[in-house]
């Protein structure tokens, strides 16, 4: 009948727990369809199995969750196109250098009255300027896309423990109350606020930070060296969401999509982890390579989100003015050593 279809584009560590999120809402919810699709990048696993049949097979995503019942009613798919067709509610959560290709193979294939979210911690640059992964979704493929951001370790929101996330959204408050539903549980407390940009720049930009927390780690610096770095990076956060997007709020920094993640990123994510062994390394093994050996075929995304910044920062003129993202990228391509991240002697921000 009428009864809304919600599908998950994405099955790593964060989609796979928001299949569960989902899933476990839906069944109680009179005008969602039971069933919640998941798309999945198909693989082989080890075993020989393809990971769709492991995930229908066992309920679990032995992958990149292994452990977590994702609820019966989470039913995984490895063709994007029939994933997608009857859905008119979209959740985007791939690593983002993946959604350009998935975006383009999705145009004319949506049902016209989609609401889209995107749980993706990333951006793109284009010739024309920096764009935001909701607005690149929007943009390819004619649909409304919300943000959902916060300090959210796939992991232990997957056990359960409590945890909070804020939903951005852009004026439509009807729509972000429906995602707030969908993906509100005990142990899940979710807050929308009317600041998509600031939320999705929160998510983006605290990956760079961690990289900088991660170097700080590594080379042992302390405490209140990484308090400082955290700090520094908080404020180049707000400084750069706001030059882009005059309409970005301060009060979003307070929400979970920023300080809590910030926190929760530099001291538990993948992207310090990963740093803390280049650090460790003295530079010497690439980020790539320390990737694929420590997270197995899970993705970073503070050292291409770096890159980027980057780039926006030199196309505009502003290197100067944020001096940790900057050396965080210079450190990331071997410029400058990891030691470099608390050199800030000759670069001092000029903003206030
Ligand atoms: P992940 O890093 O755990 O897994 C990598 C995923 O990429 C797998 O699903 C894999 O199948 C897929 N993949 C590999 N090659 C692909 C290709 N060519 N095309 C499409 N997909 C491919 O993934 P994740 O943690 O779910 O990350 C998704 C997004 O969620 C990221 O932007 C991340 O920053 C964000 N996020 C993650 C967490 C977390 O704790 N894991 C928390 C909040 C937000
Ligand atoms: P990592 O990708 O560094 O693990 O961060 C996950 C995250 O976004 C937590 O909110």
């Amino acid at each position: 009948g009428n009864k809304s279809r919600v599908t998950v584009v994405g099955s790593g560590s964060w989609g796979s727990v928001a299949a569960k999120l989902i899933a476990s809402n839906i069944l109680n919810i009179t005008s969602f369809h039971d069933e919640l699709k998941m798309w999945v990048f198909e693989e082989t696993l080890q075993s020989g199995e393809k990971l769709t049949d492991a995930i229908n097979r066992t309920n679990e995503n032995v992958k990149y969750l292994p452990g977590i019942k994702l609820g019966n009613n989470v039913v995984a798919d490895p063709d994007l196109d029939n994933a997608v067709k009857d859905a008119n509610m979209l959740v985007f959560v791939t690593p983002h250098q993946f959604i350009d290709h998935i975006c383009k193979s999705l145009v004319g294939k949506l049902r016209s009255d989609v609401e889209a979210i995107s749980l993706i911690k990333g951006m793109e640059v284009k010739i024309e300027g920096p764009c935001l992964i909701s607005t690149f979704i929007s943009e390819q493929l004619g649909i409304n896309c919300s943000v959902l951001m916060g300090a959210n370790l796939a992991n232990e929101i997957a056990e359960e423990k409590f945890s909070e996330a804020t939903v951005g959204y852009r004026d439509n408050r009807e729509i972000a109350e429906q995602w707030v539903q969908l993906f509100s549980t005990p142990y899940f407390m979710v807050t929308p606020v009317k600041d998509v940009e600031g939320v999705e720049l929160c998510g983006t930009l605290k990956n760079v930070v961690a990289i900088a927390a991660g170097f700080v780690d590594g080379l042992a610096m302390g405490n209140n060296t990484k308090a400082a770095i955290m700090r520094l990076g908080l404020r180049e956060m707000r400084d750069f969401s706001k030059l882009l997007f005059s309409s970005v709020e301060d009060n979003t920094f307070y929400e979970s999509c920023g300080v809590a993640d910030v926190i929760t990123t530099c001291f538990g994510g993948r992207n310090r982890k990963v740093a803390e062994a280049f650090a460790k390394n003295g530079g010497k093994r690439s980020f790539d390579e320390l990737e694929v050996e420590i997270l197995q075929g899970q993705k970073l995304q503070g050292v291409s989100t770096a890159r980027e910044v980057y780039e926006v920062l030199r196309h505009q003129g502003w290197l100067e003015s944020f001096p940790l993202f900057a050396t965080v990228h210079e450190i990331c391509i071997s410029h400058l050593p990891p030691s470099a991240i608390v050199n800030y002697s000759k670069r001092k921000p000029i903003l206030p």
